[in-house]
């Protein structure tokens, strides 16, 4: 029987960092007030105060969907539009979240080279809107970093948030991986976003160590007024609120989120070298972050997961992406690579 080899498909198929796991333990050890009255969430909400050095307003939800929908709900009113790249994941990979929780609001897509929003066809769509008779564009929503592996620089994120704020758009940031993105900057978590204008961020814990939570945070705080309601109706209130919170706790303490981060970013850029290196695999997109998008030949792809390897097609016909994530090590990568040599 081949062993199931799940270390590639997503960032999501690692275990819980031991940091995480250890602030679970803790917050687990005696009874706390429910619904986020306790001190961990306390404790968390401040910590990303501290981070992003500023006064904004943190919810606990447990998946990205749940934050991206929520989030794009609060900005909207159900006949706007939210502009977003065409492989966006709210576009791909929400079921329709993010138009069902708005109640009428459609997604305006715009294309763009490696994952990122072109700001010229960004323009031209604001250009061709058509008063009354379609959406009245509200949000441009951005993910960093992108659904590609690539991160946005900061250049390109002020043309973003400056063309949003001459059309009075919101700006929203699916930041499943902002992490890696901050990590991949090198840079104070502040200066990619509420200091450009980012409205609001969803920040993945999920894909960064945790078992489940993400944060949605307002750093406008016009916008986020009965959110606390929103994200009840949908379900998303943990009443155990501190055992998703208290794990945030690890990540934030020592910079373990960047750590880990970090750690993914190096193994991607790592794997990637050896592909190109030892097996002549051609690579896609620049890796900015911990995604590998490679081009491999069915044959090969097939051989890979024969031997138990997992991992998706994402472009047709013949472009997979490889993750990494906190958790890989070179011992994986070797792996990996061996195995592609063996079957090139
Ligand atoms: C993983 C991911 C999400 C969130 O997905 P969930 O499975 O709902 O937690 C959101 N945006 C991007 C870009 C992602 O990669």
């Amino acid at each position: 029987m081949t062993v199931e080899r799940d270390q590639f498909a997503s960032d999501n198929t690692a275990p819980i960092c031991p940091e995480a796991w250890a602030a679970l333990q803790e917050a687990n050890a005696d009874y706390a007030a429910a619904y986020g009255e306790d001190r961990w969430t306390a404790r968390a909400c401040d910590q990303i105060r501290e981070i992003f050095e500023t006064d904004c307003d943190v919810f606990f939800v447990f998946t990205g969907t749940a934050a991206n929908a929520l989030a794009l709900a609060q900005m909207c009113q159900s006949f706007h539009g939210i502009m977003c790249h065409q492989n966006a994941h709210i576009q791909t990979d929400e079921c329709g979240g993010p138009e069902f929780f708005t109640g009428g609001s459609k997604l305006l897509l715009v294309g763009g080279g490696n994952g990122k929003i072109d700001i010229g066809q960004a323009k031209a769509l604001l250009m061709r809107q058509n008063e009354l008779h379609s959406h009245k564009p509200g949000v441009i929503s951005i993910a960093q970093a992108t659904e590609f592996g690539t991160v946005y620089t900061r250049d390109e994120i002020t043309a973003i948030t400056e063309l949003a704020h001459a059309n009075e758009l919101f700006v929203h940031m699916d930041g499943a991986r902002f992490a890696n993105a901050i990590a991949s900057l090198n840079c104070a978590p502040r200066i990619m976003t509420w200091e450009l204008g980012v409205d609001v961020l969803c920040f993945g814990g999920t894909k960064n160590g945790t078992a489940a939570g993400e944060l949605v945070i307002f750093f406008n705080k016009k916008i986020s007024r009965e959110f606390d309601y929103r994200v009840k109706q949908a379900g998303q209130l943990g009443s155990k609120m501190r055992l998703l919170a208290a794990p945030w706790l690890g990540l934030l303490a020592n910079d373990t989120w960047l750590q880990n981060a970090r750690h993914a970013n190096r193994a991607a850029r790592q794997l990637a070298q050896n592909l190109q290196s030892e097996a002549n695999v051609e690579i896609v997109f620049p890796v900015e972050a911990n995604a590998v998008f490679a081009r491999l030949d069915d044959q090969l792809a097939q051989c890979l997961q024969a031997r138990g390897w997992r991992f998706y097609k994402f472009i047709e016909p013949d472009v997979y992406r490889l993750m990494c994530s906190w958790a890989t090590t070179e011992g994986d990568i070797g792996d990996f690579i061996r195995d592609v040599t063996l079957n090139h």
